[in-house]
This record gives C-alpha cells, sequence and structure tokens, in this order.
C-alpha cells in the first residue's frame, strides 16, 4: 500500500496538474492516518482455526448510486486438526446474515461480535472438505477502516463509484471471511452484478461479462492463484479501459489492463505505458512476474496513493513511482505475504526499495539520487522505534512512513551493499522461490535465512542493529595527508539507545582536480584510524559519496586548517559555516558540480568566519571559494544534504 496526504477534494481539484507535473512521491508516501481513529478499538481476527480456506465463491450486487450492497458467499475448506462441527467467519455486525446454507440444507448459526459461528450440516473430519453458503446484505460504507467506500460523484465527472481496501483489518466488513495473515484462498471466483454502464474492476481474469436485463450485468472474475484475504477487491464505476501488452523474452506474454476515469484517459495513458518497462525489470531481477497466467492491470480509484490488489492494483494516478512501488508488491507482498503485521516491512520496504531501483535502472541515476535522499531524510525522522513492529493494532505506526517504508528500503539498500549485487539479489531469488514461502507467508527471519544461506555469512548481527535496533550511527572523519596517502580517523557516535555500535562497511572518496580513489573500510570499533594509500595528494574526502548507509556524516580536514579554510558541518542541510583562519574574508562564491554559480556572498569588514545559507540549492555537491582580504583564493567541496 502506498498512501499520500491527498485528500479526496484536493485531489479532484488538482488532477490535471498531477498529471502534468508527474510529481513523486516521497513527500506523499506519509501515511495518512484519515481512515482510522485509534480511540476505537482495532480488530483482530479469531476466526477460522479449524479450517483451511480452499475456494471462494464471491457474488456481489453493487450499485454505486447505494450505500448498501448484498453478497452470497461460498466457502469451500478443509478440516484441521480435529474433528470440525462448527466453523467461524469474521463478518461485521453492521451486516445482516440472511441465510445459510450447504446443499439446499439451512444451517444453523450465530453472528455477533463480528464473529459468524456456524453449525455444520455434520461434523467432518481432519483433512475432510465442506461448504457453506452465506446469504448477507446491508451498508459497509460506514466503517472505521473505510475498507468498503463510495463517492457520489467525481469532481469532473458526476458519476458514482465504490472501491474496496481492506488491508490491514478491513475485510470482515464487506465479506464474511478469515481475516488473517494465515491462510490464503487458493483460488477464487468473484460474480460482481452491477448497473450496465459500470465496470467492475476484480482479481484475476475476467471471463465474461453476462447480460441479464435492460440495466444490469454480470462482471465474472476468476483467479487461480492462492491470495491473501486483505487483498481480494473490487471496484465499480463507469471506467473505460485499455491494455497494453508485456513480451517477455521467454515468449512470454502479459496483458496489463487498466481501468481508468474518462475524464483521466488524457493524463493517463502515456505514463500506464511504462508498467511494460517496470515489469520487464522486475522479471529480471526477481523471476517471472507470479500471476504471469493471468494478468496485471490497474483500476482508478479515489483513495491517494495505491493499494496492490493481487494482479488488479487500485490507484489515484499512473505516477512512475507509484506504479513501480505497486507492481512490486506483486513479488514482495502478494506471492510472497508478510506473515505477521509486524513484518509488514517485507512488503513496504521493499516497495519502496524497489521503486527506487526503477528510477535508477530506468530512468536515470540523477532522479534516483534525488528520490533516495528524499528516502534517507524519511528515515532519518524517527529515531525512537524499530523497523520491526511490536504493536501491530497501532495501525499509524503500522503504516509508518518514515520507519516501514523508508528506513526499510534503506536498511535493503544496506544489504545490498554488504552482500554485493550478486549475493543481494540472489538471495531475493531463493526467498521468493522458496517452497514454503512463495504464495504463502514469510517473516523477517526467513529473508534473514536465505541470505544467509547465498552469502554464507552471519547476517544476525545487522539485522539486531538496524531492523529490531532503533536510530542510526553519526560518522566523523578527520583527514590528513601523508607520505603516500590519507589519514583518517572514523569516529562513530550511535544516537540510538538500543545498539551501542553499528557494523558497518564504509566507502570513502578521496579525489583531488585530476584523480579520484574510492576504498572501502569496516570499523569494528566506535574510533579507528586508517591510512588510505592514494599516492596523490588530495584535496577533499568523502564518507559514502553513493549514500549507500544510513548515517548522518561530518568531515573535517585537518591540514585544512593551515591552509586556512574550515567548513563546519559538511556535509551540511541549511546553512554551512565557513572559517578562513589565516585572514579575513572578503567573498564566498559558491558552484555547483557543473561550475555554475549559485550564490555570491560579501562578507561584513573584519570578519573571518561567514554563515552561508544553503536553503535555496538542492542536494549535492557544491565547491565554495573563498577571497581573502589580501586576494588569496582557498576552495573545498561540500556537500548539501
Ligand atoms: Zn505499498
Amino acid at each position: 500500500m502506498h498512501r499520500w496526504l491527498l485528500s479526496l477534494i484536493l485531489f479532484s481539484a488538482v488532477l490535471p496538474v498531477l498529471a502534468q507535473t508527474e510529481e513523486h512521491t516521497c513527500k506523499e508516501l506519509i501515511y495518512h492516518d484519515q481512515r482510522f481513529n485509534p480511540s476505537k478499538p482495532l480488530f483482530k481476527s479469531t476466526a477460522g482455526h479449524n479450517i483451511d480456506i480452499i475456494y471462494d465463491r464471491l457474488e456481489f450486487d453493487i450499485d454505486p448510486r447505494f450505500n448498501e450492497m448484498s453478497g452470497v458467499v461460498t466457502t469451500y475448506f478443509k478440516a484441521l486438526g480435529s474433528t470440525v462441527s462448527t466453523i467461524s467467519l469474521d463478518l461485521s455486525d453492521t451486516l445482516m446474515v440472511n441465510k445459510v446454507s450447504t446443499r439446499g440444507v439451512d444451517l444453523n448459526f450465530s453472528h455477533q461480535n463480528n464473529l459468524l459461528i456456524i453449525t455444520l450440516e455434520k461434523p467432518i473430519n481432519t483433512g475432510q472438505t465442506d461448504s457453506v453458503r452465506i446469504e448477507y446484505s446491508g451498508d459497509p460504507t460506514n466503517n472505521i477502516y473505510q475498507s468498503y467506500a463510495r463517492e457520489k460523484s467525481r469532481t469532473n465527472d458526476p458519476h458514482p463509484i465504490v472501491w474496496t481496501i481492506s488491508e490491514p483489518y478491513g475485510a470482515y466488513m464487506w465479506w464474511p471471511c478469515k481475516d488473517g495473515l494465515t491462510d490464503k484462498v487458493d483460488s477464487l471466483d468473484m460474480f460482481v452484478k452491477i448497473p450496465k454502464g459500470n465496470k467492475a474492476a476484480g482479481n484475476g481474469i475476467l471471463v465474461d461479462t453476462v447480460s441479464l436485463n435492460d440495466s444490469q450485468v454480470v462482471y465474472h472474475w476468476k483467479h487461480r492463484y492462492p491470495i491473501a484475504t486483505y487483498l481480494v477487491a473490487t471496484a465499480v464505476t463507469n471506467y473505460e479501459e485499455f491494455t497494453d501488452v508485456v513480451y517477455f523474452k521467454n515468449g512470454d506474454t502479459l496483458p496489463i489492463l487498466n481501468y481508468i476515469f474518462p475524464e483521466y484517459v488524457p493524463y493517463g495513458r502515456n505514463p500506464a505505458k511504462e508498467t511494460v518497462r517496470i515489469m520487464k525489470m522486475y522479471d529480471s531481477l526477481f523471476g517471472p512476474y507470479p500471476f504471469i497466467k493471468e494478468k496485471y492491470g490497474h483500476a482508478q480509484f479515489l483513495r491517494g496513493g495505491g493499494m496492490e490488489h493481487q494482479t488488479m492494483t487500485f490507484m489515484v494516478d499512473w505516477n512512475f513511482g507509484l506504479v513501480a512501488h505497486e507492481l512490486a508488491h506483486h513479488w514482495f507482498g502478494d506471492k510472497v505475504t508478510c506473515g505477521s503485521w509486524s513484518d509488514l516491512w517485507l512488503n513496504e520496504g521493499f516497495a519502496t526499495y524497489c521503486a527506487l531501483l526503477s528510477y535508477d535502472i530506468l530512468l536515470s541515476h540523477d532522479d534516483f539520487i534525488a528520490n533516495n535522499l528524499g528516502s534517507r531524510s524519511r528515515a532519518f525522522e524517527n529515531t525512537s522505534l524499530p523497523i520491526y513492529v511490536f504493536d501491530t493494532l497501532n495501525v499509524s505506526r503500522l503504516f509508518s512512513s518514515q520507519l516501514t517504508y523508508n528506513k526499510a528500503a534503506q536498511m535493503l539498500h544496506m544489504l545490498r551493499w554488504i552482500l554485493g549485487d550478486d549475493d543481494f539479489y540472489s538471495g531475493l531469488r531463493a526467498y521468493l522461490e522458496d517452497s514454503r514461502l512463495a504464495y504463502g507467508f514469510a517473516r523477517s527471519e526467513d529473508l534473514q535465512f536465505h541470505l544467509e544461506q547465498v552469502s554464507g555469512r552471519d547476517l544476525n548481527y545487522f539485522f539486531d542493529e538496524w531492523l529490531y535496533g532503533e536510530a542510526y550511527p553519526e560518522l566523523t572523519a578527520e583527514w590528513q595527508n601523508t607520505d603516500g596517502g590519507v589519514q583518517v580517523r572514523i569516529k562513530q557516535k550511535s544516537i540510538s539507545p538500543t545498539v551501542s555500535f553499528f557494523h558497518l562497511p564504509i566507502e570513502l572518496k578521496v579525489e583531488n582536480a585530476s584523480e579520484i580513489k574510492y576504498f572501502r573500510i569496516e570499523p569494528q570499533i566506535a574510533d579507528t584510524t586508517f591510512f588510505l594509500p592514494t599516492n596523490f595528494v588530495a584535496d577533499s574526502l568523502f564518507i559514502d559519496p553513493n549514500y549507500w548507509i544510513l548515517t548522518k556524516n561530518s568531515v573535517f580536514r585537518l591540514d585544512e586548517i593551515s591552509k586556512g579554510i574550515k567548513l563546519i558541518p559538511n556535509p551540511a542541510t541549511d546553512e554551512i559555516t565557513v572559517y578562513f583562519t589565516n585572514e579575513k574574508l572578503k567573498e564566498i562564491r559558491v558552484y555547483n558540480s557543473v561550475g555554475q554559480l549559485i550564490s555570491v556572498t560579501q562578507v561584513g569588514a573584519g570578519s573571518n568566519q561567514q554563515t552561508v545559507d544553503l536553503n535555496p540549492m538542492v542536494p549535492g555537491i557544491y565547491m565554495i571559494e573563498c577571497t581573502g582580504n589580501s586576494g588569496r583564493i582557498a576552495r573545498s567541496e561540500f556537500i548539501r544534504q
């Protein structure tokens, strides 16, 4: 899931602007809490421990002009453990169960405390199968999760719309199910009866649309892959549709079906084509699209962001980062689903990181750097909680953009840096292909296991520090030129109350006007000195120039002070202070990495220090040039974070 801070009204008002500017996503990833009121009790499933759901036949009667809907859900299941005489399913008390039957025989049931308990016609034993048919109706729109939502119209179109979005705890608000992370429905058919003039989006393949009369049509969707309860979805409005096709190298083809608001077609048609490139990229990185025998698709809805409903993502628009995020979930989230909401980062951290990879591989490294810096700044914001979620009933915490999305994405980026691309991607493929996990559920330790297996490394320390630990370290480098190289002292200060030292390999870049060398060091204690054999006299040294690790860094050049220039802090965010130790400053000029003059600061008489405002500058590497009163010029580089 990927939510933005856009309200419905704002969305409608800015629709064309969004399309024209292709605004990107990091700032919009902030979890929007409007759906959840923490003062109300949240739901946790208690249903169905004695059965394994095999198949669901879902029949919904939905008219987007009205809040009320009705449904007939026929659930096929297998008995687990012991003799089963009653089964229980999650279903909101706001819906009315009209009848429960099997093979034409009415069954006894009770429905209270959001639990539907059904007495079977006769007990069944372990491994035996049975089914129940549940007829129900009501108004599912008035629920705290807004998991069944209706809007009377859209700003530029008078048609009403209904959509569902069940993650994490909302499925039982609109259909009887096992609402949890232990049992996927092995396959399903969904029949959605709707007024003519609408289309109904769904999971899997559209088998047919059957006209019932002058006013009603039934959309029949068939899905033959296991699916987590929260990924079952439908949406109904007057969609237009278009299809792109992916041609894979091995000869497979895959349709990408888009259900789009008619008024949005001019804005969505071209951006939607990017899905093909992203699909091919994930196919090469992570293995075949997990639902290759069916389809991929998008259906537009009015909630900010998107939701990775299996084979049919719902989303607000076709923004590149959003498309990449939701498609990535089909490997990380849909094929392999987090086995507890505590492990939600296995869904969201991967989707966030995969979107960053998409920028890098399909757009440009500059796009990656810009978006990665945004992701890092979000990840730095929360220093008091770990990525792993201990309080899963706190839904705001669960979907924290800072932790579950961005810090988790940075954690994956660090794993890639530590393991190298070969082991990192091999480990991910092994995780996705593990028969215990594929089309099922995984916990954090399952991912750790596969990364350890493929790399031969013990990663306990890393998961302890980054998944279960809090915050991040601050690094300081003090360096100077010495014979044949550079001497650098690296100090680490952990600002985490839970991690005293973060074990990280650190990339250092050393350069002068004509030469650059990279070094990889791996301090094991908080204060270590290294010799870097450069064989040239360096002008500057950078910690982690490619932003592999989640650290805040400062660099001090010890022999620079005698040369007369010192920049604090470096890297810097809002401002940087220039010290000119041997004489008074006259003027400070700042140039960007391609040599364009960005700012000129005249220094008041008699001062040898001056603060420069960095707020107008975009993140990147800059050169600062100081002119002293004598006319002496000194230059040094700094990083604007
Ligand atoms: Zn997501």
